[in-house]
Order: structure tokens, then C-alpha cells, then sequence
């Protein structure tokens, strides 16, 4: 083997190369990133050279086209996205592991004309003046949650972060048992509430809390009663929480105690009307007389990542001066998807709907329908191996969002002569765009519900691609 190493041309050779140039061309690589590449591929030529483990016979092989070969498929993968558009084929709305809530188009355009120009962030263009990025659409969030003051942070778990750190630190806050939660697994009310300096008061059991629970937690040191939304499970049987108005009595008769609310999703939209959940709507929330809550911007909402906390002035006001404020505050980019999403509720049903969230959600049985039948004609006769049916099933919302929820939905479920449920699937996610599916009874099922008309055409693809492959 030693005798081929030496055939392996020197670098200074292949970079005179005319592929050398063609690659840097072709994958807008400069010079020295192509270099490291030719680097990279003539040690991998080597060690498998010494290893004998070169696929064909080294006296046949052409090892400048091999080494140029690898090059194209490494600049190639360095080149793609490394955050990459996915289809998501399972028909969870709002997909934690696949980025949430998708914005309304809206949205995006105000995003790139933020992005691409300077604005008025922290500017009070009529006056010439330095202004507080607070105040952009803080109007915005009054109207649409009818509360008397609002902010934004990075995301609800920022949100209560503040809200402890800054309204109770070195003093009590009580919590009901039955709402210590933890979402997605890395947030959790109970360490959240550690790493504040909020001292946390448990009251009532896993399944019950009464009033006279929260009652007898009282001391000099409170300064908080929490409501936590159990966003991401349910608690059936033998249970009882206490109503929001039962505890806005409570701390009406504890001057300086707030009642705070971490409603988790948030609902500006009343999927009641729609027969889904019970999800309460923040207005509700705020008219009950709750002091102050907070929500995620990408849940329910339908929004772009971020914590909106709103309530009473006074207190937002206290929020806004801290010093965490500071530390947790949103970029101009999120302010730009969020005015464009809270606007849409403003705006009426027809505006509401554009937002894919929502628009998801409250699909109608019938176009979900109309859009796997599409799919089953394009997939019908050039298929072989194939066995695709069209079946009845149910989407689940996600995201830690309503819970026991299920949406009444169509999916293909296809099945491969040749291939088991997970190699087809596996096939699916190395398409470009990845179609992400969910396998049920070993077959490969295809949701309709989060599947865009323009999307459709590159799941028929994907599925020709590997028929052809
Ligand atoms: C989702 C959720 C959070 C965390 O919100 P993020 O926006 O993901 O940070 C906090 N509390 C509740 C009740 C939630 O449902």
C-alpha cells in the first residue's frame, strides 16, 4: 500500500487544479477553506489507504478525482443550513423540538424590513429623544389583553423569573401542590423559584387544595400567592384547585400580596368557540382581577419566541426598572413578529387566521381532508412498492399546550415493500427539506393538519425521490 501513498498528488498540485477553483466557485468557499478541505480529504485517502480500506483496487483508482469527489460532498454539507426547514408531518402544532410557533407572513416581512433597517427601538422619532424599547408595542398588548400595563422578555420562563426576582426575593410566595409543574422537561416552577431568592410556601396535596390551605399559609414574610397553569397535563379524579376569584377575595384582604398567574400559553384566541379545551383567555384572566400574568409569545399565541407579562401599572412599572429587565430583554426582531401577530387579533377572524397557529388548530376536518386526498392522487399509480391508506386519526396541539386535547384529522399511512416503518421514515428525514413523520402500528403516517398547500408538492417528492432511489 505504501507504494500508492507516494501517488497521492501534493497539495500545491490539486490547488493548480481547475476543480479547485471550480469548488470554491460552486460552494462560495475562499481559498483557505478549500485548502483545509483538500487537507482533510488527503489524510481520509490516506489512513484508508494504510487501512486497505479503499473501496475500489488503488491501482485502478484516480485519487486527485476521489480527493476532488470528497471535497464537492463536504462543501456541499458545510454549505446547508445548519438551522434547517423541516416538514412537519406529524400534525402537533405546535412542535417543541421543531421550533413551535411558525409565523404569520406578516410577521415575517415587518421582521426583514427590522432587520435589514435601523428603526425607532429606543427613539422617540417626534422629539428627537432617547426612548425605552418597552414602549414599542406596549399599546398593543393593553389592547389586547385588556390590561392596564405590559412588557416582553425573552420567553415566559424569563418572565417568572423576573416576576420572583423582583416581587419576591428573600420572601414567601405560595403555590399550591398540584401546581408545581415542570414543562419540556428543563423548566420547573419549584427551581425557578430557588434560583430567584423567592421562598416557596406549598400548600394543599398533589390532587387537593382548599382555600383555607392557601389561608392558613399566610405570614408577615408573604408577598405572593402563584397560580401555575398545568399547561401540560391533566388532573383527573379526586381533585380540587381553587378559582382565580376565590384568590383575588383572599388577596384583597392581604394589602402588598400580589396575585400572580403564570398562564403558560395564553390564549388571545377563544378556542372554546371551536369546542377545543378549555384554555382560559388572558382577558379573562386579567378582568378577574389577577394582579399580573404571563404567557409565552410561541405557544397559543403564535407568535415569536418571547414572555409577556401584563397586569396592574404600578407593578409593571416596578418590573420595567429592574435590573433583569435589562438582562432578559427581546431584540427588535421579536418586537417586529410580535407587533405583527398582536395585530392580527386586533384585526378580526379573517386576520386571526392568518396565523398558522391558530390556523391550524381550528383547521376544518373537511380541507385537512381535501388535502390527503390530493396527496393519495399524486402518490396513486407510479408508486410501486408503496401501500399508502388514507385513515382517520387525531393531532395533538403540543408545545405543553392543552393537554388531552385531540383534534379529529387525516393521515396517509404508508407502508414500503422493501423498507420497515423507521427505514422509511429515516429516508423521509434525509430528503431536503427533512419530512418529519410519526410512526404508528409500522407504518409511516403523514399528518395533514401542519402541512401547507405549498408543502404538499415536496412531501410527493420525497416520496418519488426514495421510489426512485
Ligand atoms: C411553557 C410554559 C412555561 C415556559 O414558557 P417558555 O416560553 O417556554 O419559556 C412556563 N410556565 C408554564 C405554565 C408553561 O406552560
Amino acid at each position: 500500500m505504501k507504494e500508492y501513498l507516494r501517488q497521492i498528488p501534493p497539495i500545491h498540485e490539486l490547488q493548480k487544479d481547475a476543480r479547485f477553483e471550480g469548488v470554491m466557485e460552486t460552494y462560495s468557499l475562499n481559498h483557505q477553506q478549500a485548502t483545509k478541505f483538500v487537507q482533510e480529504e488527503i489524510s481520509t485517502l490516506r489512513n484508508l489507504l494504510l487501512e486497505g480500506k479503499l473501496d475500489i483496487s488503488p491501482a485502478d483508482a484516480n485519487f486527485a478525482a476521489l480527493i476532488f469527489g470528497g471535497i464537492e460532498k463536504k462543501a456541499g454539507t458545510w454549505q446547508e443550513d445548519r438551522l434547517k426547514q423541516v416538514i412537519n408531518g406529524t400534525g402537533t402544532v405546535l412542535h417543541t423540538n421543531l421550533g413551535r410557533a411558525r409565523l404569520s407572513s406578516r410577521a415575517v416581512e415587518h421582521v426583514v424590513k427590522s432587520a435589514r433597517n435601523y428603526s425607532n427601538l429606543e427613539y422617540r422619532i417626534s422629539e428627537g429623544k432617547r426612548g425605552s424599547r418597552h414602549d414599542i408595542i406596549e399599546d398593543l398588548l393593553k389592547e389586547a389583553t385588556g390590561a392596564e400595563a405590559a412588557m416582553v422578555v425573552n420567553n415566559n420562563a424569563a418572565a417568572v423569573f423576573l416576576v420572583l426576582s423582583a416581587l419576591a426575593k428573600h420572601k414567601e410566595v405560595i403555590v399550591s401542590r398540584g401546581q408545581l409543574v415542570e414543562i419540556g422537561g428543563s423548566f420547573r416552577v419549584s427551581s425557578i423559584m430557588e434560583e430567584s431568592g423567592a421562598r416557596l410556601v406549598e400548600v394543599g396535596t398533589t390532587n387537593k387544595t382548599h382555600l383555607f390551605d392557601y389561608e392558613k399559609a399566610f405570614t408577615e414574610e408573604t408577598a405572593m400567592i402563584m397560580k401555575v397553569h398545568t399547561s401540560n397535563f391533566l388532573m383527573v379524579g379526586f381533585t380540587e384547585t381553587v378559582e382565580t376569584e376565590e384568590l383575588v377575595d383572599l388577596k384583597n384582604n392581604h394589602d402588598g400580596v400580589v396575585l400572580y398567574e403564570d398562564l403558560g400559553s395564553g390564549a388571545l384566541y377563544d378556542f372554546k368557540k371551536h369546542g377545543i379545551g378549555d384554555e382560559p383567555l388572558v382577558r379573562e384572566v386579567i378582568q378577574s382581577g389577577v394582579d399580573i400574568v404571563s404567557f409565552s409569545g410561541d405557544k397559543l399565541l403564535g407568535g415569536p419566541q418571547a414572555g409577556i407579562i401584563a397586569g396592574k401599572k404600578a407593578i409593571i412599572d416596578q418590573l420595567k426598572k429592574h435590573q433583569l429587565a435589562r438582562v432578559l430583554r427581546v431584540d427588535k426582531l421579536t418586537f417586529a413578529a410580535l407587533e405583527e401577530t398582536l395585530k392580527a387579533y386586533l384585526s378580526g377572524e379573517e386576520a386571526i387566521m392568518e396565523l398558522p397557529t391558530v390556523r391550524d388548530v381550528v383547521r376544518p376536518l373537511e380541507s385537512i381532508k381535501q388535502q390527503a386526498e390530493v396527496f393519495m392522487k399524486e402518490m396513486g399509480g407510479q408508486t410501486e412498492g408503496y401501500s399508502i391508506e388514507l385513515k382517520e386519526s387525531t393531532s395533538q396541539i403540543g408545545g405543553g399546550t392543552m393537554p388531552g386535547v385531540e383534534l379529529p384529522t387525516y393521515i396517509a399511512a404508508v407502508s414500503h415493500a422493501r423498507y420497515s416503518a423507521q427505514e422509511l421514515a429515516e429516508k423521509l428525514r434525509s430528503c431536503r427539506p427533512a419530512v418529519i413523520a410519526r410512526i404508528q402500528d409500522e407504518r409511516v403516517c403523514i399528518d395533514f393538519r401542519t402541512i401547507d398547500q405549498d408543502e404538499l408538492p415536496i412531501v410527493v417528492e420525497s416520496f418519488m425521490e426514495i421510489y426512485r432511489a
